[in-house]
């Protein structure tokens, strides 16, 4: 068999991020190195690998929803991609997403750097580990404190208005929340709501992975209606596409500060966890 090259970040693009490694990239990117089919147990992922290096680190990057944004948020490959990115030897996952907010203080264009998330998706597979082998992944702490740390530096830096830590709630989708739904999660104080980050980031850390979930407030959801002014259309719309180039360079600046080994205890996830 051939053997397969190696990266050791991983990158989740969200709607819009196509263009990542391909064109616009920063002087510190090398160009294109190659792109990548892949086949996992659990399927193909959303589409090729494509395989660069940024700031000397081998980086893969994957658009979650596929090239041509064909997978709606309940289809995506979710294990299929996150194996992928186990089978190249990705240590660090980053991993981008648009999302709504749910708090007057969370302003669309602001960033928030996840801690928590609440799932309210259905029917999605969520687990490597259907049997035989049974696993009960730890929850508390789903995502990496330690990139979590590296990512507000980095926002600091390059002075993008960031929030430290926030819940995103996770819904099914495609259909957005109705107004209650929406009400009902900002009652309870959580900062975003999105599609995508379950069950990418458990999945992530059933395979002792790091797994960095980054926020990119595009508008406010429907339970704020009558507390914030509405969002148009066409300002969402510009603020989506500034969020994409904000986070390009973000993503940048994270790789430049990322050390050769981090102190957290995502890679021994699984000690402990199985019965
Ligand atoms: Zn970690």
């Amino acid at each position: 068999m051939k053997k397969l090259p190696t990266a050791e970040i991983g990158i989740f693009g969200g709607s819009g991020f196509y263009s990542f490694l391909t064109r616009d990239h920063p002087r510190d990117a090398e160009p294109l190195v190659q792109k990548i089919n892949l086949t996992t147990p659990y399927g193909k992922p959303s589409a090729p690998v494509t395989l660069a290096k940024i700031s000397g680190r081998k980086v893969a990057f994957l658009p979650r929803h596929g090239e041509k944004h064909q997978f709606p948020p309940h289809k995506i490959p979710f294990k299929a991609n996150i194996e992928a990115f186990k089978m190249l030897g990705v240590k660090y996952i980053i991993s981008p997403c648009s999302a709504g907010s749910l708090k007057k203080e969370v302003k669309p264009g602001s960033f928030v750097i996840l801690d928590q998330f609440l799932d309210r998706t259905h029917g999605r597979d969520d687990t490597f580990y259907h049997g035989p082998e049974v696993v009960h992944i730890g929850g508390a702490k789903p995502y990496c404190p330690d990139l979590q740390k590296i990512a507000i530096k980095a926002c600091q830096t390059l002075k993008i208005p960031v929030h430290k830590s926030g819940t995103a709630v996770v819904i099914n989708g495609p259909r957005f929340s109705t107004t209650s739904e929406s009400a009902y999660f900002s009652k309870l104080g959580f900062e975003v709501i999105n599609m995508t980050q379950y069950p990418e980031v458990i999945l992530a850390r059933e395979k002792e992975m790091c797994f960095l979930g980054i926020a990119l407030i595009t508008d406010f959801d429907a339970g704020l209606a009558g507390k914030v002014k509405p969002v148009e259309l066409k300002e969402v719309l510009e603020v989506f596409a500034k969020n994409n180039e904000k986070s390009k360079k973000l993503i940048f600046e994270i790789i430049k500060n990322l050390p050769q080994k981090v102190d957290c205890s995502c890679s021994t996830a699984l000690t402990g966890a199985k019965i």
